[in-house]
């Protein structure tokens, strides 16, 4: 058997890497955007397992904060969703893919995104709030024009669906100056004001475009999450996720040392390199690398920047600790991914990507902690 000092030895040299996510800051980020409308109802994007951070968790979490309609991707993410939120209102993106019973033995609505799928949906109705997607401009789902121009010209094709909305999303909505914006809401509140119908139109950075945007619901995924909905701007929202990993070896190297996979950068003189468990397999991505000499990325011990240095392999990322000033990082001190010293929105800048990638990146070996 075992001793404790055994565990107590292992435990306090292998420090593990944390994957924390607030669940009081996404409930307050939720009420935050909830305050931006005076009147619209606000619901949830907990598409893809909840941006990776874990649909189960954050969903209760939004439903304890008042929220009480969610939206996902796939008819298997719904079906997940339902199991921890019976009473919730869940709608399915994607839209009407398979079978209407599918969808009816759960009370999941699918998003209608065409003539067909209204026709379908129509002969089921279960008579609860449904969303018919309006393309206006990003050519990806929903009614295109020509199906949009029969729609408004036959309102008739509606009246086998008792509670239609409108939907319709912003292809560039994090450009506030971005004309199709203007484009956009023109275009759906005039399919609105024909067909007489509430609308849901707003995305997170939707929802800071101004009350024009806002209609009658709000959608919002990525700001609920921690992403600043605002670029360019001061982030209006409270940081989720933080993410800090240790350093499980040191070492001094000579000047002329190549470090990692190909040698892409070399010790121009003496230096001491950290190395710790944060890989691409992690979702650490290989375009963190360094550009031969020159760094992309950073982690950050006690508020100061450790440059990524070299190759980002599979398990492993290494960095230059040369520079550190006391006290210096030993084995076992965590560095920080993503917390107060680096946001999301800068990680993701730092490697050519945006926030959401980053989200549903990271964390796929990690243990999650979720603080209430
Ligand atoms: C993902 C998604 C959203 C949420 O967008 P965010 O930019 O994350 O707020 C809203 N609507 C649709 C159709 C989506 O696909």
């Amino acid at each position: 058997m075992l001793s404790w000092g055994f565990f107590v030895a292992i435990q306090m040299f292998m420090t593990a890497s944390s994957l924390s996510i607030n669940l009081t800051a996404i409930a307050n980020n939720w009420r935050l955007l909830n305050q931006q409308s005076a009147t619209a109802e606000t619901a949830a994007v907990v598409k893809a397992n909840a941006y990776g951070l874990g649909a189960a968790q954050i969903s209760s979490a939004l439903w304890q904060a008042g929220c009480r309609c969610f939206f996902v991707a796939h008819l298997e993410e719904a079906a997940e969703l339902r199991s921890v939120l019976p009473e919730a209102e869940i709608h399915v993106l994607n839209g009407l893919t398979s079978d209407p019973t599918d969808y009816l033995g759960l009370e999941i609505q699918p998003i209608l995104n065409s003539l067909d799928q209204i026709a379908l949906w129509s002969k089921h109705d279960p008579g609860t709030r449904c969303f018919i997607h309006i393309d206006t401009g990003m050519a990806r789902l929903g009614l295109d024009a020509e199906e949009t121009e029969d729609l408004v010209d036959n309102p008739d094709l509606l009246k086998g669906l008792k509670q239609p909305w409108l939907m319709s999303h912003l292809a560039s909505a994090e450009e506030a100056d971005n004309l199709e914006n203007d484009l956009q809401l023109e275009q759906i509140a005039q399919v609105k004001r024909q067909l007489g119908l509430p609308t849901c139109f707003a995305n997170s950075s939707g929802i800071f475009l101004g009350p024009d945007y806002h209609f009658e619901l709000l959608r919002p995924g990525v700001a609920l999450y921690g992403a600043n909905p605002t670029p360019g701007k001061p982030n209006p929202m409270q940081t989720v996720v933080s993410l800090t990993c240790p350093i499980i070896q040191i070492r001094d190297i000579p000047k002329g040392q190549p470090v990692g996979y190909n040698g892409t950068w070399r010790a121009d003189t003496v230096k001491r390199i950290a190395t710790v468990p944060l890989g691409y397999a992690d979702g650490f991505a290989r375009t963190h690398s360094s550009d031969n000499q020159q760094a992309r990325t950073h982690l950050y011990w006690q508020g100061q920047a450790v440059p990524v240095v070299g190759r980002v392999s599979m398990d492993l990322v290494t960095l230059d600790i040369t520079e550190i000033k006391a006290p210096a990082p030993q084995v076992g001190d965590a560095l920080e991914l993503l917390g107060p010293n680096q946001s999301l929105d800068q990680l993701a800048a730092s490697c050519g990507t945006i926030g959401y990638e980053i989200l549903t990146s990271l964390g796929r070996r990690y243990a999650r902690t979720y603080i209430d």
